[in-house]
């Protein structure tokens, strides 16, 4: 199959790689030259473990190759996907689908041939079907079925998701488009992966009702975890407890500063839009939108509790601000909450990331950065771990308490038990359990 990606973001990249892995004919298509520019000498945009590899290969394969020129890459293509941004549009919460249509209108003034047009991005009820209509009043010769393939691939495991999903979602009306569909997808159903065959809206909804239900689950345990820190539980043991109930399964039940990321908060915020517009509330997730926004607050409470009531004057190392490890990408991470308080509060503020510099050093003003643990913690008297990143993991705790002024920790991933901090000297707070003085 020939088939043009439009938009070489995360899903876009992971995506065509992917599918050009399958052994299809894959063009990537950008607005932005210096992105295209830079993939052509082998330059990634993103990091993303695996993608580098995945992407020379199939490259050299002559199955892989990035370009502007949407008609080039569309030239004979069986199939063209969408896959760009739509993020929270400023003061409403609502998806904001200028691009999506943009390049809806981009397809059609170049579309010669039959083709499949398939949206990846993720977009609320109804766009695929306006999609369809702008194409078919830009070009009314236009040759072209619809399908709405939404993406559920996760950052930091993308690749690992893209090639064994837990199901494919294909809403399509169409038996050319199933078709298409079902040839593109045709190495993972011979892998016994579920394609699951709806109408257009059913995909759409399955994309924002799989995403709520997620961030839902994470906030539902912060929340636990406030009331185990009042009563005296464990978050850890309740979440052991009550994951390994089939029903409800031990995943997302980790206790932590909040979810962040390029997807939960704008797509939370855009269900509930969509809710508000069809007058068929959402209360559960707008419930879940202010709790995780409280539960970002309480993470900046307990730091200043640790260090005695206030932020002045006070040396901090933050280890971690990607919104989750193995990823460079910062969109709305707890960390955009947390650091701006702490140098607001007039902390000196030392992080390190392994990757989040290139981002950061533009979103985290007034912070130094620092190549690891112990250099950031050089004469601080705190440590908060906010990204649970390999290398923050197991850290030599005596060594990095041995650094500090005071050593003091806020372990916001519960990556450490408060025994081993209390034996390295730490006085410390996580997340839902009791830590000894
Ligand atoms: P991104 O911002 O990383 O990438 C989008 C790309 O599209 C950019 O490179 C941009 O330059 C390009 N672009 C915009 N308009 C264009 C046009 N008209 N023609 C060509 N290129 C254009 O975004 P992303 O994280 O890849 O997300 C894309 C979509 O996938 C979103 O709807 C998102 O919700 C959804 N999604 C993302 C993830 C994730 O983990 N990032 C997972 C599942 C679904």
């Amino acid at each position: 199959m020939k088939i043009a990606m439009i938009g070489a973001g995360y899903v876009g990249l992971v995506s065509g790689a992917c599918l050009s892995d399958f052994g299809h004919d894959i063009v990537c298509v950008d607005t932005s030259a210096e992105k295209i520019a830079g993939l052509n000498v082998g330059r990634l945009p993103i990091y993303e473990p695996g993608l580098e590899a995945l992407i020379t290969q199939n490259v050299a394969a002559g199955h892989l190759s990035f370009t502007t020129d949407l008609a080039a890459a569309m030239d004979g293509a069986d199939a063209i996907f969408i896959a760009v941004g739509t993020p929270s549009r400023r003061g409403d919460g609502h998806a904001d689908l200028t691009y999506v249509y943009a390049a809806a209108r981009d397809i059609a003034r170049a579309l010669t041939g039959p083709a499949v047009i398939c949206t990846k991005s993720t977009v609320p009820v109804g766009t695929n079907r306006e999609v369809g209509r702008i194409i078919a009043e830009t070009n009314p010769q236009a040759d072209f079925d619809i399908a709405s393939n939404p993406e559920f691939l996760r950052e930091g495991a993308a690749i690992g998701d893209f090639m064994r999903p837990d199901r494919v979602v294909v809403g399509a009306e169409s038996d050319r488009a199933r078709r298409v569909m079902a040839d593109i997808y045709r190495p993972l159903s011979l892998r016994d992966t579920p394609i699951l065959y709806t109408g257009l809206e059913s995909a759409e909804m399955i994309k924002y009702a799989a995403n709520a239900f997620l961030a839902t689950k994470i906030t539902f345990i912060n929340e636990i975890a406030a009331l185990c820190e009042k009563v005296g539980a464990d978050v850890k043991e309740v979440a052991n407890g009550m994951g390994r109930d089939g029903r409800i399964g031990s995943k997302f039940l980790h206790a932590g500063p909040g979810y962040g990321g390029s997807c939960f908060p704008k797509d939370t915020r855009a269900l509930a839009r969509i809710g508000q517009e069809h007058s068929s509330p959402m209360a559960i997730t707008e419930t879940v939108i202010a709790v995780n926004e409280a539960v970002k607050r309480r993470m900046v409470e307990k730091i200043r509790d640790l260090l005695g009531g206030s932020f002045n004057g006070r040396r901090v190392a933050v280890l971690g601000v990607t919104f989750k490890p193995e990823t460079d990408d910062m969109r709305e991470a707890p960390s955009l909450t947390v650091v701006p308080a702490l140098v607001g509060g007039g902390a000196e503020v030392r992080v390190a990331d392994p990757l989040g510099r290139r981002e950061g050093a533009e979103l985290l003003p007034g912070v130094s950065w620092h190549d690891d643990a112990y250099d950031a913690a050089q004469g601080a008297d705190a440590v908060v771990v906010l990204t649970e990143w390999n290398a923050f993991r197991a850290l030599d705790l005596t060594q990095l308490a041995s650094v500090m002024r005071t050593p003091a920790m806020a372990d916001l991933r519960n990556v450490y038990s408060p025994d081993s901090l209390k034996a390295a000297g730490f006085r410390s707070v996580g997340v839902g359990r009791f830590h000894p003085d």
